[in-house]
């Protein structure tokens, strides 16, 4: 059976092969330090369990929600979203869709607004399924870059410069993954000005990692500063990072009623709405019981980050270095590093791939190649490791990139 074009046309997921090989190590006995993982290493809270065993004995948690999820959890949702970022969405003009992970929110969304051949504004690093998903639904991605240099936030003059008359969309993801910075207010000031230079553009913004920032200034969003953008934007957010359940697929996007009449349309013929149990455990749920539950977590991160910083300055690295904020990753950029002169020979643009490979056999440590992120010869690192492994395979790591071998 000759499979469709579309299904050809997208890429499989960079972590498949790499995990096969951690899994070999393993088993052969050899120490690997994982910092691939895209999720945090513990289990909820005890109180959000105690709202899920609460809801347990009951029939309606086990039967068909409405599609776009029960009424009360998309009020509460909505009314949560107006308290965090002190916006109020006009009274009737908003909803909320409850969708199977935020993934299958923003998939939603893009189906509802792009036709064939329509642009959509995506900013690098970028999280690896936009462009895929985007060309799924025929969709074309228009890439905006950044550098490292920067912190990997991208110039809004580049931005504007993508906007034409075939863009649809824009997708912002701040905090990033996999960059682990969300962009300053400043910038989100100035990205505010120049989409309401463009009333038809959509912004689709994904703030699934808001929540987890761990250096003063928290992120902010471009609409606060321009209440009125709210009319274009969809606001993604859900539970995988920040209740620490991404095994229960559960996300949600809030945005124009239309945009979600749609997204739900699409919904009804797919999925329909995510478990009713986790659902209804999110309405029984008191959210604020989670407002410490970061604490030891961003604790750990700020220690995390520090000995970064300390390992590329004491391996004479500090160029290459970036100061990491939020969300729980770091993007080593390799194509400053000494080591980087030994793969120079290589025709290849990107050899993010062939390096975490020998980064992998040589050191222990496993990394998610760059390239699918959007940035050549770069890897995304995890730092959800306890500080001590953290600290040892930092070591490993910075000694290999400092060095060009002989
Ligand atoms: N958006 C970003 C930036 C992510 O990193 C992820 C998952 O890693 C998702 C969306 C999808 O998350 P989920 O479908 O688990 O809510």
């Amino acid at each position: 059976m000759q499979l469709s074009s579309r299904v050809l046309s997208v890429s499989e997921s960079v972590t498949l092969k790499l995990n096969e090989k951690i899994t070999k190590m393993s088993s052969s006995g050899r120490h690997v330090y994982n910092m691939t993982a895209g999720q945090l290493p513990f289990k909820p809270s005890p109180e959000f369990i105690h709202s899920l065993e609460r809801q347990l004995n009951f029939l309606k948690s086990y039967q068909y929600s409405p599609n776009a999820g029960f009424e009360q959890l998309r009020e509460k949702l909505i009314a949560k979203t107006e308290q965090k970022r002190n916006v109020k969405f006009p009274q009737g003009e908003f909803d909320c869709v409850v969708s199977n992970g935020s993934k299958q929110s923003i998939f939603n969304v893009l189906g509802a607004v792009i036709d064939e051949g329509d642009e959509v504004v995506v900013l690098t690093p970028y999280w690896v399924s936009y462009p895929e998903m985007i060309k799924i639904w025929g969709g074309v991605a228009s890439v905006v870059n950044s550098r490292t240099f920067d912190n990997y936030t991208p110039p809004l003059e580049e931005i504007e410069k993508a906007i034409n008359s075939k863009t649809k969309a824009i997708i912002v993801n701040s905090p990033n993954n996999p960059a682990g910075i969300h962009y300053p207010d400043e910038w989100m000031k100035g990205f505010a000005k120049i989409i309401k230079k463009f009333p038809e553009l959509l912004v689709i913004s994904d703030e699934l990692y808001s929540e987890i920032s761990y250096f003063d200034p928290s992120p902010t969003y471009f609409y606060q500063h321009d209440p009125e953008l709210l009319s274009q934007t969809i606001i993604v957010d859900g539970i995988s990072k920040t209740f620490a359940c991404t095994g229960l697929r559960v996300g949600h996007c809030i945005g124009p009623r239309n945009i979600m009449e749609a997204v739900s349309k699409l919904q009804s013929q797919t999925s329909s709405a995510p478990n009713s149990l986790t659902q209804r455990a999110l309405i029984d749920f008191d959210f604020d019981l989670l407002q410490h539950f970061f604490d030891p977590v961003k604790q750990q991160l700020r220690t995390c980050a520090q000995i970064v910083r300390e390992k590329f300055r004491d391996h004479g690295m500090a160029y290459s270095w970036y100061q990491t904020t939020s969300a729980f990753y770091c993007l080593l950029d390799f194509s400053r590093m000494p080591f980087f002169e030994n793969y120079a020979i290589e025709d290849s643009e990107d050899k993010s791939e062939h390096i975490v490979q020998d980064i992998l056999e040589q050191t222990g440590v496993a990394l998610v190649p760059g390239a699918a992120f959007g940035h050549p010869n770069s890897a995304r690192m995890s730092m959800t490791l306890e500080v001590a492994p953290f600290e040892e395979a930092m070591e490993r790591l910075v000694a290999f990139m400092a060095v060009k071998s002989s």
